[in-house]
């Protein structure tokens, strides 16, 4: 339940990563409409002229304008040019195309895109939703514990539901789903009433659950996240942000969710990775990876950290890597700035240490790679891959073994700062 302890310990590296795919809000909106959901009506705008047709479609005098980025917390973000506030309520469409102006183009910073911020390039915008009288929290997601699905959900929702996680643990209500039985309906009003719904609205927030559980399951969701839920002044209850994460494995079958992929929103290095099929991730630190296996992958980033360093990313290369892969790999590495040594560290099977270290050096070369090089290589061909990279005349450091490798690559790092 990957979503879940990111909810009860936020870390910085959960919120940034995108392990699980996701989309924007308008397009989880459709989603919701399409399978029963109660949204607004809204249209996604790229350009002016689009905002401005938009506000003349949306009956409301009042029109929102809202970022899309990958991540939450819009509302109470700011742009890097100091304009407040990704999310913005206007009075008429004179005022919305005035903020549309500030927001389309501009980078947005939340609590969960990290200090650089993700670029606006759409706006949804959409009508304002009048006698709003509770804005609550509702979220399903797959509980690794329970081996379930269940729903996290609290009478205090709009943006601070980490802080309330974290402060008042109480306030959070939960509702298992037993996959073999399904979502059953009197469970459903009874989770409706302990948030705090009576009568009519229990019935129809019960109904909407049933909706949010059943795309959760039909689309293969890792977390469908509605915050805020909200119930209106005349009984009706309605999901005015939404957002869905997929599971990678299940992309196969989910081929209409994962065409919907935005690239402008994803670390560029990321997308390079994907292209040349190497499971990477970026990270913060200073000391660039790369590695045969996820295990090893995760053991060395414990390594160096545990000598004092910090990874840099996460990258596996495969148990079956070509060349062309790990010049793609070098060329992801170096492309961040942050870098300041490389610990290459191979376990060879079936993979050759010779291949790898045929790649290294040419990647090297190739991108005159200007930061130290630690490579560690064991196992099948090991001696012929040495002996490449001792023939190569190139400054790169053999380690001997796992340990002395992400060491020293901890102490070029330190040095090249
Ligand atoms: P985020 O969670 O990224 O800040 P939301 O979509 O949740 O963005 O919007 C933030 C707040 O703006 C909501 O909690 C709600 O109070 C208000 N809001 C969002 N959409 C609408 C809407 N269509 N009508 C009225 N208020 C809205
Ligand atoms: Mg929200």
């Amino acid at each position: 339940m990957q979503r879940f302890s990111r909810f009860v310990q936020p870390t910085s590296i959960a919120l940034a990563q995108y392990r699980f795919f996701n989309i924007h809000e308008y397009q989880s909106k459709r989603i919701l409409k399409d399978n029963g959901g109660k949204v607004e009506f809204g249209i996604p705008c790229t350009t002016i002229e689009e905002v401005e047709a938009a506000c003349a479609n949306i009956k409301t005098p009042q029109k929102v304008v809202k970022s899309q980025i990958l991540a939450g917390g819009r509302g109470k973000g700011h742009f890097k040019d100091g304009y407040q506030g990704g999310v913005k309520v206007c009075k008429d469409a004179k005022e919305a195309v005035e903020v549309a102006k500030k927001m389309l183009g501009n980078t947005l910073i939340t609590k969960q895109t990290g200090a650089k911020g993700q670029v606006v390039n759409t706006l949804f915008v959409t009508e304002a939703v009048a006698g709003i009288k509770r804005e609550l929290y509702v979220s399903l997601i797959l509980d690794r514990k329970s081996a379930s699905p269940i729903f996290i959900g609290s009478a205090e929702g709009g943006t601070g539901i980490e802080e309330l996680a974290k402060t008042h643990p109480e306030k959070i209500k939960t509702m298992k789903v037993n996959i073999s039985e399904g979502i059953d309906h009197d469970a459903c009003v009874a989770y409706a009433k302990e948030l705090g719904f009576t009568g009519d609205s229990a019935e129809k927030a019960a109904n909407q659950f049933k909706v949010i559980y059943n795309i959760g399951k039909s689309k293969d969701c890792t977390m469908v996240e509605i915050n805020p839920f909200i119930e209106l002044e005349n009984g009706d209850v309605m999901e005015i942000d939404a957002k869905l994460s997929f599971d990678d494995n299940a992309a196969f079958r989910q081929k209409e969710i994962f065409a919907l992929a935005d690239d402008t929103q994803i670390d560029s290095k990321e997308v390079l990775a994907k292209k040349f099929d190497l499971n990477y991730i970026a990270l913060d630190g200073n000391v660039g990876c790369l590695v045969n296996g996820a295990g090893l992958a995760m053991a060395t980033m414990d390594l160096i950290s545990l000598h004092g360093g910090s990874p840099a990313n996460f990258l596996d290369v495969g148990g079956s890597a070509e060349e062309k892969q790990i010049v793609a790999a070098f060329r992801i590495i170096t492309g961040d700035p942050n870098v300041k040594s490389i610990l290459v560290n191979i376990f060879g099977g079936i993979m050759h240490c010779d291949v790898i270290a045929k790649g290294v050096v040419n990647a090297a070369k190739t991108l005159q790679t200007k930061v130290p090089i630690v490579v560690r290589l064991n196992g099948t061909n090991e001696e012929a891959g040495k002996q490449i990279i001792a023939e190569s005349g190139m400054d790169v450091h053999t380690a001997e073994d796992f340990e002395s490798g992400a060491k020293l690559a901890v102490e070029l790092a330190v040095k090249g700062k």
